[in-house]
């Protein structure tokens, strides 16, 4: 029988964890059911030690700096209607914006200046041809003011391989892109008809041909997401032989379809934040080598959210360095953290707190994930 995610509450139906299976974790390659069985860790101890193999797993295959990526948040507009997500085009409560070339190009700078490595550009999802080459026209100009120094990712949904070609001859080279969940079925329930599982899958194959570092990653917490999908969610990546991996809790946003799974998400979040950091951990230990964000959505389950992520086995974080006029505008779902600060003291922010458990910066680098060089 399937295990859904709002019962995860309940204590594990296994007393004791087989202890082989940490054993197991340092060389073997982990089978279903013990993907399975880390998700449903309940015991502190049992977490901590979860934590800690996988803790050990990044030192040892991606090195022992935390990279980062400023990531600027651009527009608001939107084509899609996602049932989850707060941009949405149906939401018409919301005020739409576009940052002009000039202001996104100053945050690159800002960006660059700050030493931060890499920028990412994300916005809603627009295909129409000025959108097309506006983007082109921000990755060439990136590469200049950096003299080809800023890392480039691009978090703009699915395009065309063309469109996708276009951007990465212009010098974008990574590309970040949600699988959201690995169960076509419930995908299919979370996204209006034409977002078909299918187009999402072949935009991942188009990426990786195109020789793109391909980010992808799912939502945890979904109504009707079960920890079996969870697991799937990891095999998925490893199959598709993913670079970068972004994951976070589903929130609940207001104006949104999905508005009614409030009142579950304020009952649990503590056993969604633990879910969260056991995903990291048990993808972590699984695919090893790769990149894993520990993401800002996990800040809003726990103020040390993002450092509990990266004592979890993540490696990269993103600070916001979209300007805060428009901040509050990008909001994929409620109580969105940092909405009010500028970007400066934002990244500062963070990357103290990143120093503050131990952790070292990698400042000016890439940080490219070993995987990708490996199977490069
Ligand atoms: N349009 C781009 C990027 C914007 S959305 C794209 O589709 O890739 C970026 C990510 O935010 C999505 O992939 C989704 O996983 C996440 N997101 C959206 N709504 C959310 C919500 N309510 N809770 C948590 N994450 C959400």
């Amino acid at each position: 029988m399937k295990k859904s995610l709002t019962m995860t509450d309940k204590p594990n139906p296994m007393p004791n964890l087989r202890s082989s299976i940490f054993v197991k974790t340092h060389e073997e390659i982990l089978t279903r059911d013990d993907l399975i069985e880390l998700l449903s860790i309940m015991k502190e101890s049992e977490l901590h030690r979860l934590y800690k193999t996988a803790y050990g797993v990044k030192r040892r295959y991606v090195g022992d700096k935390v990279y980062l990526r400023g990531i600027v948040e651009f527009s608001n507009k939107c084509k899609n209607d996602c049932f989850y997500c707060g941009i949405r085009k149906s939401n018409d409560k919301i005020k739409r914006y576009s940052m002009s070339e000039e202001e996104i190009v100053f945050a690159a700078k800002r960006c660059h200046e700050q030493q931060y490595g890499s920028i990412v550009l994300q916005s809603g999802e627009r295909t129409d041809k000025e959108f097309i080459s506006f983007v082109e026209r921000l990755v060439l100009q990136i590469k200049m003011i950096s003299s080809g120094k800023l890392g480039i990712t691009l978090s703009l949904g699915e395009q065309s391989i063309e469109t996708y070609r276009r951007w990465f001859e212009a010098g974008a080279h990574r590309y970040l892109l949600r699988i959201e969940t690995s169960n076509k079925g419930l995908y299919q329930k979370l996204h209006a008809k034409e977002q078909t599982f299918e187009t999402r899958f072949s935009s991942l194959l188009a990426l990786k041909s195109i020789g793109y570092q391909v980010g992808c990653g799912v939502m945890i917490g979904l109504p009707g997401q079960s920890i079996e999908d969870l697991a799937d969610d990891i095999i998925f990546f490893k199959h598709m032989d993913i670079d970068m991996i972004g994951m976070g809790p589903f929130i609940p946003h207001s104006d949104t379809p999905l508005a009614c799974a409030k009142s579950d998400f304020e009952d649990q979040k503590i056993s969604l934040f633990k879910l969260c950091l056991k995903m990291i951990a048990t993808t972590r230990i699984y695919l090893k080598d790769v990149n894993i964000a520990s993401t800002t959505a996990l800040q809003v389950l726990d103020d040390f959210g993002r450092e509990m992520g990266l004592k979890a086995g993540a490696n990269i974080i993103m600070p916001n360095i979209t300007d805060t006029r428009y901040r509050s505008y990008y909001k994929l779902y409620d109580n969105k953290p940092c909405v009010d600060e500028d970007s400066k003291t934002c990244g500062d922010c963070l990357i103290r707190r990143v120093e503050a458990i131990g952790e070292r910066v990698g400042f000016n680098q890439w940080g490219d994930a070993p995987h990708f060089k490996i199977s490069d």
